[in-house]
C-alpha cells in the first residue's frame, strides 16, 4: 500500500476544512503502520480515504502497485476493510450476532450452504465462543462486540485492514487482550494493517512504522521503536510524555495550549502555537511562524517535519 500526497477536504469557502493535508506514507505487505494523533488530527478520515469511504481531493493510493480510482469498485471495496471505533454502534441492536455476520459473509459471496460454516470460521477467528450466535450486541461485552465488529471486517477476506480506534472505548484487560489478538490475525492471514488510535502506546505495541499526525499533516514517520525511543518531533515527545507512569500524574498538554480550529490552522508549522521547543529568539523563531516545514515524503528513514529536528540516533 502506498499513499502519496492524499489530500481529503471538506466544505467550501472559510468553512473549508483540510482534514487530510498531502499525506504520504508506505505499508509494505504484510506490515503494519501505526497512525496516532489528537482527535481532530484527520488520522480517521485519512483510514477512511483510504478504504475507499471518502472521496479525496487529490493525491493517489495504490494496492500491489494498482491506482485504487476515487470511486471503488465492489472487488476493490472488499480488498481493504475497516473496522470502527465505537463497535457498539455499527452493529445493529436488533440483529443478533449470526445474522449481522451472516450478512457480511453473503455480501462477501459465499453460497449459501457454507454461511453458517463460515460465520463460526469468523467467531472462531476472533476468539468468541459460537454459543454467542444468537446474542444480540446488547447483551456482549464491549471486548465481545470489538471482536464482532472485527470478525465483520474480515469476512470478506481482506488484503488490508484498517482498524480505527478499536481499543479505546475498551478496559485495560479487554484492550490488553484485543491487541494480542490483531497481532496473532496479522501473523496469521499476512495482510497489511494500519491501526489508528490516540495511544501511542497501544500504537507501538501492534505496529512496525508510526506515523505521528497533527491537523490533517504528518509530522513524523519512521520505524516504531526509534519513534518511541528517540522521537523527532516536539509534538511527538509530548504524546510520549502523556503515556501515563504508573504512580505519577501524566504530563499536561504542550503549553496548557488548546489545539487551534482545524479550519484556520496556523501559518508555517502548524504545532508552533504549541511548540514548547520552538526557538523564541528571531529569525530561527520567525521561521517556524511564516515557514512549513517540508512535507514527509515516504521511504525516508525517520523523518520529522521540524525546521529544527534532533539528529537521528541509533536506536
Ligand atoms: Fe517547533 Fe519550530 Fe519545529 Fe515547528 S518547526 S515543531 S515550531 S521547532
Amino acid at each position: 500500500m502506498t499513499v502519496d500526497d492524499l489530500t481529503v477536504a471538506f466544505g467550501h469557502g472559510r468553512n473549508r476544512l483540510v482534514a487530510v493535508d498531502r499525506v504520504s506514507l508506505g505499508v509494505p505487505h504484510g506490515a503494519a503502520l501505526g497512525v496516532v494523533g489528537e482527535s481532530g488530527s484527520g488520522k480517521s478520515t485519512l483510514g477512511r480515504a483510504i478504504a475507499g469511504l471518502v472521496a479525496p481531493a487529490g493525491g493517489e493510493i495504490r494496492l500491489d502497485g494498482r491506482l485504487l480510482p476515487p470511486r471503488r469498485s465492489r472487488s476493490d471495496l472488499r480488498r481493504i476493510q475497516l473496522a470502527f471505533q465505537n463497535a457498539g454502534g455499527s452493529l445493529s441492536p436488533r440483529m443478533p450476532v449470526a445474522r449481522i455476520l451472516g450478512d457480511a459473509v453473503a455480501a462477501a459471496g459465499v453460497p449459501r450452504e457454507r454461511r453458517r460454516d463460515r460465520v463460526d470460521e469468523l467467531l472462531e477467528a476472533v476468539q468468541l465462543p459460537t454459543t454467542l450466535r444468537d446474542a444480540l450486541p446488547g447483551r456482549l461485552s464491549g471486548g465481545q462486540r470489538q471482536r464482532v465488529a472485527l470478525a465483520r471486517a474480515l469476512a470478506s477476506e481482506p488484503e488490508f485492514l484498517i482498524c480505527d480506534e478499536v481499543t479505546s472505548a475498551l478496559d485495560v484487560s479487554a484492550r490488553g487482550a484485543m491487541l494480542n489478538l490483531l497481532i496473532r490475525l496479522r501473523r496469521q492471514y499476512g495482510w497489511g494493517l494500519i491501526f489508528i488510535s490516540h495511544d501511542i502506546a497501544a500504537v507501538r505495541q501492534v505496529s512496525d512504522d508510526i506515523a505521528v499526525m497533527y491537523l490533517g499533516r504528518t509530522l513524523e514517520l519512521g520505524p516504531g521503536e526509534a519513534v518511541v525511543a528517540a522521537p523527532r518531533h516536539p509534538y511527538t515527545r509530548t504524546l510520549i510524555e502523556a503515556i501515563p507512569v504508573l504512580g505519577e500524574a501524566p504530563a499536561g498538554p504542550p503549553d496548557d495550549v488548546d489545539p487551534p480550529d482545524p479550519r484556520h490552522p496556523p501559518t508555517g508549522c502548524p504545532f508552533h502555537t504549541r511548540c514548547p521547543l520552538r526557538p523564541r529568539a528571531e529569525p530561527a523563531g520567525a521561521r517556524c511562524v511564516t515557514d512549513e516545514p517540508t512535507p514527509i515524503t515516504r521511504g525516508l528513514p525517520h523523518h520529522a517535519a521540524c525546521h529544527f529536528p534532533p539528529p537521528l540516533e541509533r536506536t
